[in-house]
């Protein structure tokens, strides 16, 4: 498996730190209003590539913080005459409401900033006490000076970045270099406040990963991800925390995904030009909105469109029917060994396809192209008729990677109260068309489709659904 590092800029194979685990820690969403679909590719990206690790066998512990404590977070409480918490709760729910809409699995644990402010303050004050952190007037900077590699993640120079944030007017004069970041701020009225070594206040935002990273992963974790964004300073900035105050590599493996854009502009809740993953999901069910971020490698920028969405709904449609037509094809076919031709190593070739995109570098618009090629394979094959068998292998097969990419094509039939009367209907309408009884057929088919009910005439019999 090779995955893009950005600390190298290169391909590099994955090489875990302990064999068969995986320590992976995904940055989170601030949590005060909902989730935007650009927000949203970091969390499928990244589970896509957890699936991935799991179906390889890997055990993956991942952690993805909430920031409950922010300038905006207080901002908004302010507005709604509420609390902080209130806020942070509200959203935090809704935001696991469209995350598991999307199919994105629970992480391992969600730490939040409020929960951690022990750990918080304790980081602080190991890197004031080891030289690479001062106080002045109840802020606690972290000094960038103190540590050489600073800009090695960003591929930004130091002494380049001093001068060029030298030049801007609004530099705070309490630090000692213009680089210099903040991990505490002191306590100002109308805001939330915890005591400290240096005052009352409350931490900076970068300080919480470092932290969450530390308590439950290790001072190395394998892989760090998040937007592109965020390289710069965020990560930049967690890495000389961490590795200040640990004093051993951070983690081994960088990944960013790269924009959901509009008209070719970052989509983003400051510029306005955003749509929320509530919205879109008003519009299309949320796998759509999930196979839309697959459909292009995690790294390139992807432009959204309602056009785009919609190729993208019938492209999963064509999957799913392909999977329904198979299950029920497979209810009534015959023939438990495989028929002479029918070769299981035809159909493996397709999970060979789509795993050598996976393993390089998570391509899942390739990996898609496989299951696409695979459904017009088994498309085509059932037309000829084959062992029922054979198409369990199928069906298994694209079961397993479309649930490697998050999606459920295959729905559970629905056991609704009102099944058996469905059933008799369709047999009532089946006898009513051999006895060439056609008014009455089409009465009970408008009758079905009254219910929500509906139908298809195939090969095998009728096939029914729910709409
Ligand atoms: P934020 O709430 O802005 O901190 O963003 C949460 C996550 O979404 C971070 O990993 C960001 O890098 C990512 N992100 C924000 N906007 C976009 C976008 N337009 N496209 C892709 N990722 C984004
Ligand atoms: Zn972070």
């Amino acid at each position: 498996m090779r995955v893009y590092n950005t600390l190298t800029r290169k391909k590099e194979e994955f090489v875990p730190l302990e064999e068969g685990k995986v320590k992976m820690y995904v940055c989170g969403p601030t949590v005060y209003n909902y989730i935007h679909i650009g927000n949203a590719r970091p969390y499928v990206t990244f589970d896509t590539v957890r699936r991935y690790m799991e179906y390889k066998g890997y055990e993956v512990t991942y952690i993805q913080n909430f920031t409950d404590v922010d300038d905006k977070i207080i901002n908004k409480a302010n507005e709604e005459h509420t609390t902080m918490d209130v806020i942070s709760n509200r959203y935090i729910k809704e935001c696991f409401t469209d995350a598991d809409g999307l199919h994105v699995k629970r992480a391992t644990h969600h730490p939040r900033v409020t929960e951690e402010m022990d750990h918080i303050i304790e980081m602080i004050d190991e890197l004031v006490k080891g030289g690479h952190a001062y106080e002045h007037e109840g802020t606690v900077y972290f000094d960038t000076k103190s540590f050489p590699e600073y800009g090695k993640l960003s591929k930004k120079n130091l002494d380049d970045l001093i001068a060029g944030a030298s030049e801007r007017v609004d530099i705070d004069e309490a630090k000692k270099n213009p680089t210099d970041f903040v991990l505490w701020k002191p306590y100002k009225p109308g805001e939330p406040k915890w005591p400290s070594p240096w005052g009352e206040g409350r931490p900076g935002w970068h300080i919480e990963c470092s932290v969450m990273a530390k308590r439950y992963l290790g001072d190395t974790i394998d892989i760090h991800a998040g937007g592109e964004d965020l390289i710069f300073p965020h990560h930049e900035n967690e890495i000389a925390q961490s590795e200040a105050c640990n004093g051993v590599p951070f983690a081994r493996y960088w990944l960013h995904n790269g924009f959901i854009t509009v008209d070719n502009e970052k989509m983003s809740k400051s510029a306005g030009n955003f749509f929320t993953v509530r919205d879109i999901a008003a519009l299309f069910p949320y796998e759509v909105i999930r196979f839309f971020l697959l459909n292009g490698q995690y790294r390139s920028p992807i432009n959204f469109s309602k056009e785009l969405m919609e190729s993208c709904q019938n492209g999963l449609e064509r999957i799913k029917n392909c999977a329904k037509d198979l299950d029920y094809y497979i209810k009534n076919a015959q023939g438990d060994t495989l028929k002479e031709g029918e070769n299981e190593a035809d159909i493996e070739a397709f999970r060979t396809q789509f795993e050598e995109a996976m393993d390089d570098d998570f391509n899942t618009a390739d990996a898609i192209t496989a299951v696409y090629e695979l459904v017009k394979f088994i498309n085509i094959n059932n037309k000829a008729g084959v062992s029922k068998a054979f198409a369990e292998k199928e069906l298994a097969l694209l079961l397993t990677l479309t649930d490697v990419l998050g999606l459920t094509v295959l729905e559970e039939a629905e056991e609704g109260e009102d099944t058996a009367l469905i059933e008799e209907l369709i047999a009532k309408r089946t006898e009513a068309k051999k006895a060439k009884d056609f008014a009455t057929a089409d009465a009970i088919r408008d009758q079905l489709a009254g219910m929500g009910i509906t139908i298809k005439d195939t090969r095998q019999g009728v096939q029914w659904f729910r709409n």
